[in-house]
Formats: structure tokens, sequence, C-alpha cells
């Protein structure tokens, strides 16, 4: 007998309500399975909403002819924000390839909107620390909330948590950016500018903004930790996203680490906004209107799963016989210098995530998706963007369905069942090139 009270029974249970989790959740409780979100936060999203990112990168593949790689539950996302105007498109950012930037307040209601209507269960302000196992298999998951420590009893479990706490804790093999000299990418604190003059702030050319970062840097005025960055327009006309600070070296599993990391992340953006502010055209007469809740993490722990994608996979384009989704977002490694690392997919521009990428070889009844994904620190550089973690998690919601009702473990279903499910619903497809100006864009 477990000494722990017994919250919750169901037959799925969604551990992170982030782009992965929140996806998981809706596709599994769109066919049918009994599902429970939880999330230690109070809002869906995750490093889309709380932790201020507002462009979903990944969806289209660089360059002037481009892709729509991604479609699916996530696509109908993209699709729905536009609806209700709260989203545009952003042709060729960076290297990154087109964004679609969105109103992350809008963002939060829709992704409620969707799980509560397929059905899905939500546990909001509930962080699971430990599972308790019977011998391969997760029994159930521990959740500390305000009602105390209760355990959530679950056939199948989805870990979408970023960073693998419930892989860790059933005993999966993991890798750990940050410790024993392995690389991670930095930490950034996202931050938002009131009452922007949009018109003049963007004649500025990227170029001529890093020419000021680096007289500042000269001058020895201002300290700042990037030369570059990205500071964009969001749907609302003087309200400006600044993704500028970088807080490096950090292993953000380590409790205090990670304090200190949001201290010093704070610290950066309140100096960004000092020199935004004093050296920027446009942001003479603006403030620093907000710092995102949480700290954006790029990369903690990475499952070593039954396949670990590579940078080699990544560069050649690699096609593979159970791919859940496809990928054509560069390598962007945010490493501990000032500027970016890029590398680009060569080949037919895209390569895809294979549905072993997702699975434990140790632990039987788990999943785990998104950017935790079993993936070399290079690959996960490219596969963590937001558009193909919500289609992994989207993939895994489809494949705990077929595991729970075939009654197997999830790396025992039939591959060609998962794929014609995929195919299907779109999450997986063949990319057609087209010329960028025929992108949608309103
Ligand atoms: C600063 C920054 C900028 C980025 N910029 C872009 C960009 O412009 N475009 C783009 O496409 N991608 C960008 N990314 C990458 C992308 O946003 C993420 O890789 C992706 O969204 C990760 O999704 P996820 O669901 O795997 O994880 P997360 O979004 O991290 O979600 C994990 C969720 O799990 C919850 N959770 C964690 N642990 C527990 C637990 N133990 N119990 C309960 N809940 C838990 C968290 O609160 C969170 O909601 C950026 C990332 C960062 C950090």
């Amino acid at each position: 007998m477990s000494k722990y009270e017994l919250l919750f029974e169901t037959d799925l249970a969604v551990i992170g309500g982030g782009a992965a989790g929140t996806l998981a959740a809706i596709s599994a409780a769109r066919k049918g399975v009994k599902v429970l979100l939880i999330e230690s936060q109070n809002a869906l999203g995750g490093s889309r909403t709380v932790m201020g990112v507002d462009t979903f990168y990944g969806f289209f593949s660089p360059g002037n002819r481009t892709s729509r790689v991604i479609g699916g539950i996530a696509y109908e996302i993209v699709e729905r924000l536009f609806d209700r105007n709260a989203a545009f498109l952003r042709p060729n950012t960076f290297g990154a390839g087109t964004g679609v930037t969105y109103d992350l307040e809008m963002l939060k209601i829709l992704l409620e909107e969707m799980v509560i209507e397929a059905g899905a269960e939500l546990l909001y302000h509930s962080f699971v620390p430990e599972v308790l196992m019977d011998e391969n298999n997760i029994d159930s998951v521990l959740v500390s909330n305000k009602a105390g420590l209760r355990k959530v009893k679950a056939d199948c479990v989805i870990d979408a948590t970023g960073d693998a706490d419930v892989a860790a804790r059933a005993g999966a093999s993991l890798e750990l950016a940050g410790v024993d000299e392995l690389p991670v990418q930095s930490l950034s604190t996202i931050f938002y500018m009131g009452n922007v003059d949009n018109e003049r702030a963007f004649s500025l050319s990227q170029a001529e903004r890093t020419k000021l970062m680096v007289d500042a840097e000269v001058n020895g005025k201002y300290k700042l930790t990037r030369i570059g960055g990205s500071i964009h327009p969001t749907p609302h006309p003087g309200f400006v996203h600044a993704n500028l600070t970088r807080v490096r070296n950090v292993n953000a599993i380590d409790p205090f680490a990670l304090t200190k990391a949001e201290i010093e992340g704070r610290h950066q953006a309140h100096e960004y906004a000092q020199f935004l502010i004093n050296e920027h055209q446009g942001f003479e007469d603006a403030y620093l209107a907000m710092t995102a809740s949480y700290i954006g993490v790029r990369e903690t722990r990475r499952l070593i799963g039954e396949y670990v994608l590579t940078e080699e996979d990544v560069v050649a384009g690699r096609q593979f016989e159970d791919a859940i989704c496809c990928c054509a977002a560069p390598i962007e490694d945010h490493h501990a210098g000032k500027d970016v690392h890029w590398k680009y997919v060569e080949g037919d521009g895209y390569y895809q995530i294979p549905y072993r990428a997702l699975l434990p070889t140790e632990v039987d009844n788990l999943i785990v998706a998104g950017r935790c994904l079993s993936a070399t620190h290079e690959a996960q550089a490219s596969a963590r963007n937001s558009a193909q973690c919500m289609a992994m998690g989207e993939a895994a919601g489809v494949a705990a369905m077929i595991a729970l009702s075939e009654d197997v473990q999830p790396r025992h279903i039939e591959l060609s069942q998962l794929r014609s499910a995929l195919l299907d619903q779109d999450t997986l497809f063949k990319p057609i090139p087209r010329e960028i100006s025929e992108l949608k864009n309103d």
C-alpha cells in the first residue's frame, strides 16, 4: 500500500503543458483517451507563454523558396490565431525562416480552450517531483500542490517537462547539458518594452542596431551580454518583444543555479532596456513593460533513447521509416559566446524526427516529447523549435492512444498504424517548396 493518497486515476498522464505536452493532451483526448494534463505553472504554453517567447519557428523552411513542414493540430493553432487577428507572419527572420508572431495572452486562452474542447482534464499549480515504479513501469506520478503530495495513477505517461523530469525519476538514460564539460545553450530572460514608436524603431536595420550595441560595449557605457538578438513588433502597436539577454553556462536543473540565473537575467533585461531607451531611435519614450515570469531555458536533460538524433542526421536531411514529423530548422546554438552558431539542413532542406527518439530504453510505459527528446546537443539545437515540439507532442499523443487501445507498450505499437494516423491528420507529410510571397500574411 502506497502512503500517498490517490488524487486522480487516468489512462494517460501528460506532465508539462508546454508546446509538446499541450499538443499531446489535445491529440490523445481528441481520439477518446482519458487524459490528465499536469502543469506546474498557471497557464499552458511553457516557453511559448510563461517564458515570454512569442514567435513560432519551425513551421516554414528558411529561404525565399520555402516549404511548410508542419501541419496537423500545430498548424490549426496558427490558423485559429490568424482567425482572431492575434498573429502575423514575419518572413525569413534571421536564419530561422518565416516566423509566426502571436499575442501570447491569446495563445494562453486558445490552448486552454482546445484542451477543454478535446475533453482532457487540466491540473495547474502541480509539480511532479517523483514517480512510483512497478518494475519497468511507471505506476503513478506524485504531484505536489496545495493538497500536499498526492499520487496520480496512469497506464501511460508522456514526459513533456522540457527537462525530462519524469524520465529522470523513472531511471531512463539521460545526458545533462552544462555538466562534465558538456556544452549547454544559454538562458535568456525575454522582456517587453511599452510605448515604442514602432515606425522609427524598426526603420533601423539589424546591422545598424548591431553597430549601436558594439559601440555601447566599446565605450563601456553598457554591459551587453549578446550582440545581436531579436527586437520585433508584436500584434500590439508600441509593445515590442526583446530577446537580447544571455545567461551562460547554467545547469538549469540546479535550483540555486536557476535562481541566480533568474536574478542575472532580470538584471540584464533592465540594462538592455536602458540601452534601448537612451541609444536606440524610437525608444525615447518607452519603458520596460514586463520581464517573463520564468527565465527561458533552452536545454537541460536530453533523453538517450532508442535512437539518438545527431548533427549528421540533421545536416544530411535524413528521412526515417518511423518518422513522426519533418524539420527544416537550422541548428541554432546559443553557445556561451556573444553570437549564435547556425548550420543549415542540406539535401531536400528538411529531415525527419523518428519515433524512436521519443522512447526511453529502460522505461516501458513512458514517451518523452519536446525539447528533451533523444538528440545530441547539436541536433537538439534544431529539433527544439516550437513547431517541432508541438508535432512531437501530437505524435506522442497518437502513439499513446494506439498503445492504450492495443494494450501494448509504446515501443511495440504497429508503426504502420502510427504512420497512417499521422498522415491522416497531417502531422506528417511531404513538404512542397513555393515562393515566400505565396505565404499567408495578415
Ligand atoms: C529564450 C528562448 C527563446 C526561444 N525562441 C524561440 C523562437 O523564437 N521560436 C521557436 O520556435 N522556438 C524558440 N525557442 C524554443 C522553443 O520555445 C522550445 O524549445 C519549445 O517550445 C519547448 O517546448 P516543450 O514543450 O518541450 O518545453 P517547455 O516549453 O519548456 O514546456 C515544459 C512545460 O512543463 C512544465 N513543467 C516542467 N517540469 C515540470 C514538472 N516536473 N511538473 C509539472 N510541470 C512541469 C513547465 O512549466 C512548462 O510549462 C526558444 C526557447 C527559449 C528558451
